[in-house]
């Protein structure tokens, strides 16, 4: 097997998003791979983490990456200020490879806002970075490829767990863990009242049941206080977002000024999309940029002076448009392109982190999460079917067979976009359905 079909084997899939397949990923050609090390959800620190710890294995994986699709050029984006972090991978990079110094603003690991910082090129609106000859890879997804490459499938995750816990950090756990073994991990929870955000407090979502299980894209657990902005902000719901909205813009645009894909020149206005929901009953826009809309909430947890929430306007209108397109409406072609506003305004509008966590009330809690090499012990794995992008895997197992850590217990749908899904303990398969199977240690 060449290493892409060893990467599809393994179950390698965006670690760092939505869960994309990466043999798919790497089945393309460009002249460049760039490392997405810029974490830039505040409190998330599992990539340097990982980059601290296993600096080799993230470059391992990169050269890996680069000869997959014929690259020249390896560029690893991280922010500048993680100095020990940085020197870490000036030991391990080799030919061809670049370290790039970013701010520390965010959203910094948008992937089309780190092309643009790293390699000075614009995706146009709707487009992927091969369009522009790159393809951009997490840390924990190269990680991943440099074990895959040697035979290890993904069976575990990296995840940060912080805000109020008695110990903030990084541990790998076994896929299909539950998020309160994680918690646990970090010494559990020190306040009364907690919310648990998935994800990051920018881009994630609240959750209450606490048997869910971590997948191969969980990213971070951040504990709350129930009351705090950040939680109650995610709890809004559209229809508020709709009735505040429409009684409450005065159309002053800073959202639009300060919205990261706007100022890389799409065709994305915010401003406008809260203006038509004046002209509309049910709270739909007819405004098409929403669909470039990245949901970095940047305009509403920052920019908006009235606490107003036009991400989930432009969120909301941009899943219509998208299924719309799905079932067979015309797509928008030639969205207008203004790469001069990207030259005249990106880099002096750029929200600095620091600002950022102030204003959405992190600055409490403490900002790091070091790696904990005590893995927990996990006696239990609920495993979904569904853990990336297309559809759902199969399963290859049966209620009582016995397995080891890393077996196949789950293939990719033949005829659609998938991965493979592996054992994340050695024990008994208690239970498959649907959406998932369970392992238990024996
Ligand atoms: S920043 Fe707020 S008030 Fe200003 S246009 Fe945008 S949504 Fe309206
Ligand atoms: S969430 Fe707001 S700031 Fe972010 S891309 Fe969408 S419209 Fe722009």
């Amino acid at each position: 097997m060449n290493n892409v079909d060893l990467i599809f084997s393994g179950g390698v899939v965006g670690a760092g998003g939505a869960g994309f397949p990466t043999h798919v990923k790497l089945s393309g050609q460009g002249d460049s791979v760039v490392v997405n090390a810029a974490e830039c959800e505040p409190l998330l620190h599992k990539d340097k983490e990982l980059i601290r710890n296993y600096a080799d294995r993230v470059v391992y994986g990169l050269s890996v990456a680069m000869q997959a699709i014929g690259a020249s050029g390896g560029f690893i984006g991280i922010k500048r200020k993680y100095v020990d972090v940085i020197e870490r991978l000036r030991i391990e990079v080799t030919s061809g490879m670049e370290i790039s110094l970013l701010d520390d603003t965010y959203p910094a690991g948008d992937e089309l806002v780190l092309i643009y910082e790293v390699l000075g090129r614009v995706v146009p609106p709707g487009g992927i970075p091969i369009s522009v000859g790159t393809v951009v890879l997490n840390v924990e997804t190269l990680f991943n490829i440099s074990e895959a490459v040697e035979d290890n499938p993904v069976t575990d995750k990296y995840i940060s767990i912080s805000g109020a816990v008695k110990n903030p950090c990084t541990v790998c756990v076994p896929i299909g863990s539950s998020f309160s073994d994680v918690i646990s991990a970090a010494g559990g929870v020190d306040i009364d009242e907690p919310a648990f955000v998935v994800g990051g407090a920018m881009m994630g979502y609240v959750e209450s049941d606490l048997t869910k299980p971590i997948t191969k894209t969980t990213g971070g657990i951040i504990v709350l206080p129930k009351n705090h902005f950040v939680v109650q902000r995610k709890l809004w719901g559209l229809s508020r977002a709709v009735r505040v909205g429409r009684s409450a813009c005065d159309q002053c645009s800073f959202c639009t000024e300060l919205c990261p894909r706007n100022l890389l020149g799409h065709p994305i206005e915010p401003h406008r999309a809260m203006r038509s929901l004046g002209f509309s009953a049910n709270g739909q826009s007819d405004v098409k940029g929403t669909q470039f809309c990245s949901e970095c909430n940047l305009c509403s947890y920052c920019s908006c002076p009235e606490g107003l929430d036009p991400r989930s306007i432009c969120a909301e209108n941009k899943r219509r448009i998208l299924t719309e397109i799905r079932n067979g409406a015309p797509r928008w072609t030639n969205p207008p392109f203004r790469t001069e506003r990207t030259k005249q305004h990106f880099h002096n509008r750029k929200m600095p982190t620091e600002r950022l966590i102030k204003k959405i009330g992190l600055a409490t809690f403490t900002n790091k999460a070091p790696l904990n090499h005590q893995t927990p012990i996990i006696n239990r794995v609920v495993i979904p079917l569904q853990q990336h992008i297309g559809a759902p895997s199969t399963p290859t197992v049966k209620q009582g067979d016995e397995i080891q850590k890393g077996h196949l217990i789950a293939s990719k749908n033949e005829s659609a976009l998938g991965a493979n899904i592996h054992a994340s303990i050695s024990g008994i398969i208690t239970n498959v359905t649907n959406n998932s199977i369970t392992i238990e240690k024996t």
